[in-house]
């Protein structure tokens, strides 16, 4: 029984309505990317055709408008993340950008030799490279928190590795690769106690559970519009506000300056805006705020809830198929099914999965290190999300049997 009535929230969704080779989407690939429901999709429509206007520098109506829309977005993320204040609230156009805004700031100031990033074999590559680029400039190491069999965080391992020289843990709150929810709060009480700060990249997290920065006294928080029902190209960081305050600025440009001179240089506006230099994506950003206004109608929780029903559910239905394998067993997981087959690649499987309608994901997720501890190059995902129905699993696990059918 769903906590809410899906049928109806579906309809919010007119791209579930759309055929794929002549048979109805079952779209399982929301760790990718999740569908846009209509009310985020009005406002580019009513943006454009009513106040599309540059932001901040403007005194005119239309620039009130969309600058008050603008910042209004930045009051409804600090309220969604738990934030004591809306200026800790920075607009990145996305996870990945939020991440290297953290390595090319506070990173390139705090790193240097003899420093110590910790990072986990769960990370997606935006939160590995990042460091790897920065750590070749400024020669700190790089440590790697292991994951046991399950694909849970060897915690025991994590305090090991934290030690005096440890400066930064960056770590996911949630894994795209297999779906495993990592214990962030205790990982951040850890790194404090070393003196270390923690980076939090909330990307698969914030669509499925509510998050509470404060709570989990995260330094960082990163994470994604086009997760949680919003538009791509926008996202979010979060910072304590005394790192961001210290924190050297990273893009030049307009909006992220006080004065500029030739003659006395440049100051720098106050945070948020001296990280958000050029004109930003405006319309993304307000529809991100619907998107979030969305989330919390539906409740975020509940979603979560109900997605874990369509993962047992999934996983249970799967668990009889020969040769299949499950990566990414541990006890806490959000809506993720990763497998192999045994005698299939996944690709193929993922080529004639789409024939009969089913979009699931293939490849290696961007989390090639953990692949490969596991020993294999890709697996097969389904992801879920607030608008999958049971009777949707069962289509996809229908179209599995016959793929495998099919390749074997
Ligand atoms: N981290 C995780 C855990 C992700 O799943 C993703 C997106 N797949 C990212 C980071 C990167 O997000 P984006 O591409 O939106 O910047």
């Amino acid at each position: 029984q769903a906590p809410y009535d899906v049928l109806a929230l579906r309809q919010d969704f007119p791209i579930l309505d759309r055929k794929v080779h002549g048979k109805p989407l079952v779209y399982l690939d929301n760790a990718a990317t999740s569908q846009t429901p209509r009310q985020v999709i009005d406002v580019f429509s009513d943006y454009y055709s009513r106040c599309n206007a540059n932001i901040h520098r403007g005194l005119h109506t239309l620039a009130d408008e969309a600058t008050a829309a603008f910042e209004g977005t930045r009051h409804k993320v600090r309220a969604f993340l738990n934030a004591e204040d809306a200026r800790q609230i920075i607009f990145t156009r996305g996870t990945t950008e939020a991440i290297n805004l953290v390595a090319q700031t506070w990173g390139r100031t705090h790193l240097g030799a003899g420093d110590e990033v910790l990072i986990s074999l769960l990370e997606h590559h935006s939160n590995i490279v990042p460091w790897q680029l920065l750590a070749a400039e400024r020669g700190f190491t790089i440590k790697v928190i292991p994951v046991d069999d399950s694909g849970a965080l060897d915690m025991q391992a994590y305090r090991e590795l934290l030690n005096e020289r440890t400066r930064l843990v960056a770590v996911n709150h949630v894994s795209n690769a297999l779906g495993t929810i990592n214990p962030v709060k205790e990982m951040a009480a850890l790194a404090h106690q070393q003196g270390a700060l923690i980076l939090v990249d909330g990307a698969q997290a914030t669509p499925h559970q509510a998050v509470d920065v404060q709570a989990i006294d995260a330094d960082f928080y990163a994470f994604s519009g086009h997760k949680v029902y919003g538009p791509t190209g926008v996202g979010v960081l979060y910072g304590k506000k005394a790192l961001l305050e210290a924190m050297p600025p990273w893009q030049g440009g307009g909006e992220m300056i006080k004065t500029v001179s030739f003659d006395a240089g440049t100051t720098f506006a106050g945070i948020p805006h001296k990280f958000e230099a050029g004109t930003p994506a405006i319309a993304e950003v307000i529809a991100l705020g619907r998107a979030l206004e969305w989330l919390e109608e539906v409740g975020v929780g509940a979603i979560g809830q109900w997605e874990h029903v369509l993962l047992e559910h999934a996983t249970h239905a799967v668990s009889s198929i020969d040769g299949l394998r499950i990566l990414g067993t541990a006890p806490d997981k959000a809506g993720v099914l990763s497998f192999v087959v045994d005698g299939a690649h996944s690709q193929d499987i993922g080529l004639l999965i789409d024939q009969l309608g089913v979009a699931i994901r293939t490849g290696h997720h961007c989390a090639q290190p953990l692949l490969h501890h596991f020993g294999v190059d890709a697996t097969c995902r389904a992801s879920f999300a607030a608008y999958n129905t049971l009777d949707e699993v069962d289509t996809f696990v229908d179209a599995l049997n016959r793929v495998i059918g099919m390749v074997r």
